[in-house]
């Protein structure tokens, strides 16, 4: 590899990273080198991922954590579990997320907050906590993974949109206030991805064939697919790009 791509020697924490669009980057971060910490809500979950990538890695360079991304104690405390297990962080990928099917006109006023604190308010909270130590240390890299619902509106997931958005000004407050301590905050978007958030809509006949009609690509997005933008915004070879959201979505964003 590279060495403008090369991660080994640096800790990254990916938050959501026990299944999912997480657990292809942690992969990816940990194929370029990184030592890894998984993180999940349940504990369970996040060991069994952990001990599947150490079979691969080795005990040493893959480490796991689980705490409630919503819970500002809990972020905090679980970001020094994190480094207490594998060492300062240099990168952190928050990426973490849910989703809520409603109508805006039925959806219940706490299950907005709900979204809003997992998929927008966690990344102050994380993002925050980890940035302390990076800024201290004078580098580090966060992504923020937002969605093609940071720029689009589908209708019934409307929390979820809102969440989105906020997180792309998010990753620009955070650039603005924390570059000069030498530190990269970008947001990867992904379109429409094959995971359990998104199971339900791949077997709906309706909307798998207007997903393939909206995209150019043709396709689902695949977690692989996600993995390289998030190890180049992870490494050296993107020191200068700060503050960015850059859409990986077969093209669907480009096109009416
Ligand atoms: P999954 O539902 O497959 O995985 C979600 C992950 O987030 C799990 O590891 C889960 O942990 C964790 N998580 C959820 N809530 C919390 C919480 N309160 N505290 C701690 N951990 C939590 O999701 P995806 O992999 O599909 O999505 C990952 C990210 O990518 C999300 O931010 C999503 O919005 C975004 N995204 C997904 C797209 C897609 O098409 N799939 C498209 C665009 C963006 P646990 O296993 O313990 O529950």
């Amino acid at each position: 590899m590279s060495a403008l791509f090369d991660l080994t020697g640096r800790t990254a924490l990916v938050t959501g990273s026990s299944r999912g669009i997480g657990n292809a980057l942690a992969r990816g971060l940990a194929a370029a080198g990184a030592t890894i910490v998984l993180h999940g809500r349940d504990p369970e979950r996040a060991e069994a991922a952990r001990r599947e990538l150490a079979s691969e890695h080795g005990e040493d360079r893959i480490h796991a954590v689980a705490f409630d991304v919503t819970d500002p104690e809990g972020a905090a405390a679980g970001v020094a579990e994190a480094e207490a297990k594998a060492g300062t962080l240099r990168i952190l990928v928050n990426n973490a997320g849910i989703q809520h099917r409603v109508p805006l006109f039925d959806l219940d006023p706490a299950d907005w907050d709900r979204v809003i604190r997992t998929d927008l308010t966690s990344a102050f909270l994380v993002g925050r906590e980890a940035a302390r130590g990076m800024a201290e240390r004078g580098a580090g890299k966060i992504i923020n993974i937002c969605s093609v619902q940071t720029d689009l509106a589908r209708p019934s997931i409307g929390a979820y949109t809102s969440a989105k958005g906020g997180l792309r000004n998010l990753t620009r407050a955070m650039a603005a206030e924390w570059a000069a301590s030498g530190l990269q905050i970008n947001g990867i978007a992904p379109g429409y991805i094959h995971t359990e958030m998104t199971q339900n809509l791949v077997d709906d006949p309706e909307f798998n064939s207007w997903i393939l009609g909206r995209t150019p690509a043709r396709r689902w997005g695949t977690v692989e697919d996600i993995a390289g933008p998030v190890v180049w915004l992870s490494s050296d070879a993107s020191d200068f790009v700060n503050g960015q959201t850059i859409f990986v979505d077969g093209g669907m964003t480009v096109v009416v």
